[in-house]
């Protein structure tokens, strides 16, 4: 996977090097831009997937870009303000920023921010797509009514049974982990088992396979996890 772009847009130097130092630690790839204008060229030229944006600069201001941005796009926005700038701060988050840092801030808690700001907006877009019902050759999921039908007729599954089932087959393909099955479907609860994964894996079988012993839609991929064969 791509390392996630962030653009942090923030005209104090120090500031803009030592949070680009923390968010490259962090795993990302950051482009910095000193001033609103710059920010509006970057931008234009490429949209990154999440900015980090000051809302005093020069040129432009965070406000004004802000308000650009959201008629542009979706892209998650985290402002650095000051103290003083309460008010900047709400209309802010009115014209659509997703959270803000008062400053002076830690680099560290920015970091945390942002990430946090990026698993909600996974979770919102999980959330649409749970509305999107499925269907294979003699097999249909309804995330709606929670109804799954094998060659037509419906099968009872358990609610975690039906999560995993629909998480996976909503990436056909695509191969997870239990780690990620468990952060995924159990919240990543530390008293749950890694073989609990195992478990569902083998009851959904049962349930949804022609031949659960030969399984043509969930299989293991060996040393790795599962994935679903559409
Ligand atoms: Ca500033």
């Amino acid at each position: 996977m791509n390392a996630k772009n962030i653009l942090v847009v923030e005209d104090e130097a120090s500031i803009a090097e030592v949070v680009s130092l923390y968010l490259k630690r962090a795993g990302f790839a950051v482009q910095i831009a000193s001033d609103g204008k710059q920010a509006m060229g970057m931008i234009e030229r490429q949209m990154p997937d999440f900015v980090v944006l000051d809302l005093m600069l020069p040129e432009v201001d965070g406000l004004s870009l802000t308000r650009w941005l959201r008629d542009r796009s979706n892209v998650p926005i985290i402002m650095l303000t000051a103290r003083r700038e309460e008010i900047d701060r709400i209309a802010g988050l009115e014209m659509g920023a997703d959270d803000y840092v008062v400053k002076p801030f830690s680099p560290q808690e920015l970091v945390s921010r942002v990430r946090a700001v990026m698993r909600r907006l996974g979770r919102e877009q999980d959330a649409a797509e749970n509305e999107r019902p499925l269907s294979f050759d003699g097999l249909s999921i309804d995330p709606k009514s929670r109804v799954v039908t094998v060659k037509g007729s419906p099968v009872e599954l358990t609610v975690k049974e039906f999560d995993m089932l629909y998480l996976l087959a909503r990436h056909p393909k695509q191969v997870f982990t239990r780690e990620q099955l468990l952060e995924r479907i159990w919240g990543g609860a530390l008293y749950i088992d890694p073989s609990t994964v195992t478990v569902h894996v083998r009851r959904l079988r049962e349930k949804i396979e022609e031949d659960a012993s030969k399984p043509a839609r969930l299989l293991t991929v060996w040393g790795v996890g599962y994935k679903f064969e559409p």
